[in-house]
């Protein structure tokens, strides 16, 4: 079977499972056409690592390269940590570099939001827009001078021309190959390559015709390794009768690079050792090469990792709750856990025979332990109930120390968000302090304790009886009799002697069951409410409050 580029057109979003299935075809291909070697072939791959996938011993120098052509979302936030955990593993630097050279594609905010998620996430850069560096400017649209020069070195080389092709006659061209059997999703037909030289070609662009700068592409491009794949050898699918070219455009009209170019430029530049990227790149890697190779430069690792998907193995997309970071914060999601949650899309600490692993990972930690032979090439998957669970976990951790800066934040805010929900002028700061003391291990974001589930500490409940007697499973007589014993009992209904009191209930009326005694006690306080434990609430509610709505809840039985 041969393996070609084909795979890989039309929407990226099918690129990694095209990917995929071009390595598992390649693996029963007995035709030697393409080759993917794979080093597990007959292992499970999921968990299996690549032996390529070796810790390098020297500082590497790796890069995250957003466009901004949008806000940061969780699979970018992936490949930045998996980036800056190489570096910061190996005592490398982690660059930041800006991909804007797609003026039509930029989005108003989109730089800043990834410098204010870097920033938040604690991930920090040692090159890049605004910390400067040795190679300077960090943002590709204000590299075109640098870019330029280049695409003259390959002009005069003969390695890249000029295309004064139009728009319309390039258009035609591309229609005319959908129609090819087999079709061939490389267009080009060199018009421009054989029929201009390159004085003529000269003199049109000194005169002022618009062209764009096309690379003249390899017959066939070379096979690269994949640090995490192997070797991995992609063609497009050319019709044999009617050949056309790749030929990819490095100069736009407009005189700015394409990503290819600019992006090849700048790691070799920049002095990148290692690209960690998404495997929707992969398709773009031939064509990378070839570059390198047109200049004779060294190129760097590639390691092209999973695409995330749902739990159930779909493309993780915005219906699938794939929103940017830093919307994500403003739910209260805090750092720690996005940091701990996206490291393990397809990456897991290294383990010694027999050793339990924790999930639990800092960053911090992370800078010392990661290792690129921890990457996997499968378990991309996104369960968002992991995120709630290391969320809960540090945000309980945070709030444990109650004279910290973090407890104190969280209840300023609380406190405002409840007076704000609540409608209270006068909310009681120190109540909120004392609440949030006693239940934070039970939310899972700070922003929960402003949800109907703790109100009821602050604002009296509203009662529903069928509801409660649906739950109780008594009948409303029972109802009354638990709740006239409660109010005979109230000066005992405190957090120390709570045990006591609903003994004694017990004994008074041996027929009454002590979950429904509980239940209804519980409900006059909270509502509906469930979660925190009664004698806890006794203590928040104080005997005050516990005694009016006891008696609040009494009136409300016996008033209907
Ligand atoms: N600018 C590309 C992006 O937006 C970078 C891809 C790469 O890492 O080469 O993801």
């Amino acid at each position: 079977m041969l393996i070609t580029k084909r795979h890989f057109h039309k929407s990226s979003a099918n690129l990694a499972f095209n990917l995929r299935t071009i390595l598992k075809e390649n693996k029963s291909d007995g035709t030697g056409n393409s080759k993917c070697t794979d080093h597990h072939e007959h292992e499970h791959s999921h968990h299996k690592h690549s032996p390529l996938l070796v810790q390098p011993d020297y500082p590497v120098r790796t890069r995250f390269a957003p466009s901004p052509t949008g806000f940061l979302h969780l699979g970018s936030l992936r490949t930045a940590l998996y980036n800056y955990l190489l570096a910061k593993s190996t005592d490398g630097q982690f660059l930041l570099r800006l991909e804007d050279t797609d003026q039509n594609r930029l989005v108003e905010g989109a730089e800043d939001n990834i410098y204010d998620t870097l920033k938040w996430l604690d991930v920090g850069v040692d090159e890049g827009p605004i910390v400067g560096g040795p190679y300077v400017p960090y943002r590709q649209s204000e590299r075109s001078e640098i870019y330029r020069k280049y695409s003259d070195k390959l002009l005069q080389e003969g390695l890249a021309y000029r295309c004064f092709c139009s728009k319309e006659r390039l258009d035609g061209l591309r229609d005319s190959a959908r129609l090819l059997k087999p079709p061939t999703t490389v267009s080009y037909d060199r018009h421009c390559l054989e029929h201009i030289s390159l004085e003529e070609s000269n003199l049109l662009a000194k005169g002022g015709k618009s062209f764009t700068i096309r690379f003249k592409s390899p017959d066939s491009y070379p096979e690269f390794t994949d640090l995490l794949h192997g070797t991995i050898n992609l063609q497009p699918q050319v019709n044999p009768t009617d050949r056309r070219y790749e030929d990819p455009v490095l100069l736009k009209s407009d005189g700015l690079p394409t990503y290819h170019f600019a992006n090849v430029i700048d790691d070799h530049l920049m002095k990148i050792t290692h690209v960690i990227r998404g495997e929707e790149w992969v398709a773009s890697t031939p064509k990378h090469i070839a570059l390198y190779n047109a200049f004779g430069w060294e190129k760097p690792n590639f390691v092209h990792i999973p695409l995330l998907t749902t739990v159930s193995g779909k493309k993780l997309s915005k219906r699938s709750g794939d929103i940017d970071i830093m919307s994500l914060k403003k739910k209260g999601y805090l750092p720690e856990a996005l940091v701990n949650f996206s490291v393990l899309f397809g990456w897991n600490p290294k383990r010694e025979l027999g050793e339990k692993t924790s999930e639990i990972h800092t960053l911090d930690e992370l800078t010392k332990t990661w290792l690129l032979s921890g990457l996997t090439k499968g378990n991309a998957k996104v369960d968002w109930k992991k995120l709630d669970f290391f969320n809960k976990h540090y945000l309980s951790e945070k709030l444990k120390d109650s004279s910290s800066d973090f407890f104190k934040t969280c209840v300023a805010e609380s406190h405002q968000n409840l007076s704000r929900t609540l409608k209270l002028d006068n909310l009681d700061v120190t109540k909120v302090e004392e609440v949030l003391k006693m239940i934070y291990p039970s939310l899972t974001t700070v922003n929960d304790f402003d949800t109907e589930q703790y109100h009821y500490f602050f604002v009296k409940p509203a009662y529903d009886k069928s509801e409660l007697l649906s739950k109780l499973r008594v009948n409303e007589d029972v109802l009354k009799v638990i709740s006239q014993e409660l109010v005979s009992h109230l000066d005992k209904l405190t957090h120390s002697s709570f045990n006591a009191t609903i003994g004694e209930i017990l004994a008074d009326i041996p027929s009454l069951k002590k979950r429904a005694v509980f239940q209804t006690l519980r409900y006059a306080l909270s509502g509906p409410q469930s979660g925190i434990n009664l004698p806890v609430i006794l203590e928040l509610l104080g005997p005050a409050e516990v005694n009016e709505r006891v008696v609040a809840f009494d009136k409300y039985l016996g008033s209907e």
